[in-house]
C-alpha cells in the first residue's frame, strides 16, 4: 500500500532536512557495521520527542513580544537528556535536532549514562537587555518544564548561554517545583553547585585527545606547532594546555582576524589582550595574516573551535595539517571529511573531542546529587580517564574495520545505544 504524503513527518521530508539530514547521512555510513542490531536502527532516525513552545515576554518599553522555542529528546535509552540551550537568531528545528542526536552519541560514545537532547531560542541575544534576557529565559524554562528535571533531561549552556543563565533556570525550575533543584542543570556558577574544572574542561578534553593521537602517529607534542581557529572557551584553554605542554601556537584566527607568529604566540598575553579587546587583532606578539591563509598553514594540529561548516570542499584540499581536532560542534562538512580522509589527514571526530564538557557536567550533576564536591585535581584525573578510555576503544574500532575515527566512533555509540533499547524491549 502505498504512504500518504502527509503521512511522512516533515522532519523527514527529504528536501528540508538541513543539518538533522547529515546526522541521518551518518546514521546510514555506520548501519552495515551494527550487525544484528540495525533492526533497531530506525530509532536512531526519529527523535523521541520535540516540543515547540511560544516565549512571550514583555520588553522593557510595555510592548510584547514572542520567540520560539524548542527543546527535544532524541533519545532516552541509556539516561535522561542531557544537552545545552542555544540562543542565536538562527536556531531552527533541524539544528537543534541534531544537535540533540549528536548529543546521544556523544554521551554514548564516551559512556557517561545519559541520552541526547538540546534546547534553543530563536534570538539574537544582543538585541535584548539584561531584564529581557532573565525574563526570556524564565518564561522558556517554565514552558519546557514539561520535560526537564533532574532525572528526566538535565540542560546546559550553549552558544550564547552562560552560568547566569543556567542560575536563572536552575531557580525557575526549582520555583515550580517549590524546592531547590540543583541538579535540574550544569554549568552553574560554584556557589550554586557548579563543579570546579568545568570552565576548563571542554579544552582540556581537545589537549588530551590530541596527545593520544599524537602517541599513536609518533608526534612530540613538545616543539609540535598548533593552529587554532576559536579563541574563546574551548580554543583559548586548548591553545593554553599546548603551549603550556611546549607546542607552538603558530596561528589563531576569531571573528576579528588571523595571526601568525612563526615562533608561537604567548599564548597567556593574548588572552589577556582578547579579555581588553574583544578579539586576537591587533595583538603585538605576532603578524596579521589574511583569514583564508590560516587554511594552508602547515602544522602538526588544526583545532577548528569556532562555528560549523568551517572545513568544507572549498578549503579542504589545502589543509596541510597532521591532525585536525574538532573543538567546535560540526566544523567539518561530510564532504570535506571524506577529502581529509583521503588525503591521510588523521580527524579526531566532535562527539570524542570537545566531550570533555559534557563528561565534567556529569560530574557537576553527580556531585549535585551526593551533596559532595570533589577537588579539580580529582576532576582532571576522571576526566582524563574517561577520554582516554573513549579514545583507545575507539581507535581499535577505526583499525579493525579499517573506517575513519568519525565513523568508528558512530559505530561504538550507535552499538552502546541500541543494545540498550535491545535490552530494554518496546514497551508495550
Ligand atoms: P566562545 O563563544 O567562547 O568562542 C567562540 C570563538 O569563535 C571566539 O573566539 C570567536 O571570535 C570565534 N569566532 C566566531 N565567529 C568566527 C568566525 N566567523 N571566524 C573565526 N572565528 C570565529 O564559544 P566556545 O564555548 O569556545 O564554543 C566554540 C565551539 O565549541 C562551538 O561550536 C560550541 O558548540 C563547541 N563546544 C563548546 C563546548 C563548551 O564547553 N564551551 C563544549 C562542546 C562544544
Amino acid at each position: 500500500m502505498l504512504e500518504h504524503p502527509s503521512a511522512i513527518p516533515s522532519y523527514l521530508d527529504p528536501n528540508h532536512l538541513g543539518p538533522w539530514g547529515t546526522f541521518l547521512q551518518q546514521v546510514d555510513r555506520v548501519t552495515p557495521y551494527l550487525g544484528p542490531l540495525s533492526r533497531w536502527v530506525e530509532t536512531l532516525k526519529r527523535p523521541k520527542r520535540i516540543l515547540i513552545v511560544d516565549v512571550p515576554i514583555a520588553l522593557d518599553d510595555g510592548t510584547v513580544t514572542h520567540f520560539e522555542g524548542y527543546r527535544v529528546h532524541h533519545n532516552l535509552s541509556r539516561g535522561p537528556g542531557k544537552g545545552g540551550v542555544r540562543f542565536h537568531q538562527d536556531v531552527t528545528l533541524s539544528e537543534v535536532m541534531a544537535l540533540a542526536a549528536w548529543m546521544s552519541i556523544k554521551n554514548a560514545a564516551v559512556n557517561v549514562p545519559y541520552g541526547g537532547a538540546k534546547g534553543g531560542i530563536r534570538v539574537d541575544p544582543r538585541d535584548l537587555t539584561l531584564g529581557e534576557l532573565e525574563r526570556m529565559t524564565r518564561r522558556y524554562t517554565s514552558e519546557i518544564n514539561l520535560l526537564i528535571g533532574p532525572q528526566t533531561d538535565i540542560p546546559a549552556p550553549d552558544v550564547n548561554t552562560n552560568e547566569q543563565i543556567m542560575a536563572w533556570m536552575m531557580d525557575t525550575y526549582s520555583m515550580n517545583q517549590g524546592k531547590t533543584a540543583t541538579g535540574v542543570v550544569t554549568g552553574k556558577p560554584i556557589s550554586l553547585g557548579g563543579s570546579l574544572g568545568r570552565h576548563d574542561a571542554t579544552g582540556h578534553g581537545v589537549f588530551v585527545m590530541s596527545g593520544e593521537a599524537a602517541l599513536r602517529l609518533g608526534i612530540d607534542i613538545v616543539g609540535a606547532r598548533v593552529i587554532v581557529q576559536g579563541f574563546g572557551n574551548v580554543g583559548g584553554v586548548a591553545a593554553r594546555l599546548f603551549a603550556d605542554a611546549g607546542a607552538k601556537v603558530i596561528a589563531v584566527q576569531d571573528h576579528t582576524g588571523t595571526i601568525f607568529a612563526g615562533g608561537g604566540v604567548d599564548t597567556r598575553a593574548l588572552q589577556a589582550h582578547v579579555d581588553s579587546t574583544g578579539g586576537v587583532a591587533g595583538f603585538h606578539g605576532a603578524e596579521a595574516i589574511a583569514n583564508d591563509a590560516f587554511w594552508g598553514i602547515e602544522t602538526e594540529f588544526l583545532i577548528p573551535a569556532a562555528l560549523e561548516g568551517q572545513i568544507n570542499e572549498h578549503n579542504a584540499q589545502r589543509i596541510r595539517a597532521k591532525v585536525v581536532v574538532e573543538g567546535a560542534n560540526g566544523p567539518t562538512t561530510t564532504g570535506a571529511d571524506d577529502i581529509l580522509h583521503d588525503r591521510g589527514v588523521l580527524v579526531i571526530p566532535d562527539v570524542i573531542a570537545n566531550a570533555g564538557g559534557v563528561t565534567v557536567s556529569y560530574f557537576e550533576w553527580v556531585q549535585d546529587f551526593s551533596s559532595f564536591f570533589w577537588s579539580e585535581e580529582e576532576i582532571n584525573q576522571r576526566l582524563d580517564r574517561i577520554m582516554r578510555e573513549a579514545f583507545t576503544v575507539i581507535w581499535g574500532v577505526a583499525e579493525e574495520h579499517k573506517i575513519s575515527l568519525r565513523t568508528a566512533a558512530f559505530v561504538v555509540a550507535c552499538t552502546r545505544i541500541l543494545r540498550a533499547r535491545e535490552v530494554r524491549g518496546l514497551y508495550p
